[in-house]
């Protein structure tokens, strides 16, 4: 099932997730519908708060952003496996670190900021460590676009979006945009609780 992903200015990006305690039949469907909610937007990465869901969770599908010519480094419990095994990933109630020694700059957008870009920096290495839907721990080290994909989710999860992350000249770029957004839902949320 399809889910509406919320948006800049609703309550619930805001909010620090809580742990998932159970795994069970629900956190199954709801890892589902948040994949097929993902690729119909066309998202490479949602976590759970982009639905409405306020738990540790976020999904990733880095198929279409690697290929052949362009290769995901990464481990999986310590093994290099090919990047297809590894995808869709679930992470529940992920941990993430510094792996490297660099950091980078690139442009980030977020579903819940339709047309809205700007440069974050992050690490370029990372190492996340998190549970299967079935609850068994799990280890990823990686880098690059996977990397910034892996903290941009997990930020989201400590209420946290790309933007809080923006230098100020950055967001001046876009903050016109963001107060349109930004009143949009307020819209959106005044209409819903009629
Ligand atoms: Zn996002």
């Amino acid at each position: 099932m399809q889910m509406r992903i919320t948006k800049y200015g609703e309550p619930v990006l805001k909010q620090k997730a809580e742990k998932v305690e159970v795994f069970d039949s629900g956190l199954e469907k709801l890892a589902n519908d948040m994949f097929e909610s993902m690729c119909e937007a066309n998202g490479i990465g949602l976590a759970a708060p982009q639905v409405g869901v306020s738990k540790r969770m976020f999904v990733i599908d880095m198929r279409r952003r690697y290929d052949a010519d362009t290769p995901c480094n990464f481990t999986l419990d310590g093994k290099s496996i090919p990047l297809e095994l590894a995808m869709p990933l679930v992470a529940v109630n992920p941990e993430v670190e510094n792996a490297g020694e660099y950091v980078e700059t690139a442009e980030e957008g977020c579903l819940s900021f339709p047309a809205i870009y700007g440069e974050v920096e992050r690490f370029y290495k990372v190492r996340l460590v998190y549970s299967d839907l079935k609850g068994a721990r799990h280890e990823i080290v990686c880098d690059g676009l996977f990397a910034r994909c892996i903290q941009h989710e997990n930020d989201h999860l400590d209420g946290i979006t790309f933007v809080d992350r923006l230098q100020t000249k950055e967001l001046l770029k876009i903050s016109a945009k963001l107060k349109k957004l930004k009143r949009a839902s307020r819209d959106f949320l005044k209409g819903k609780n009629k």
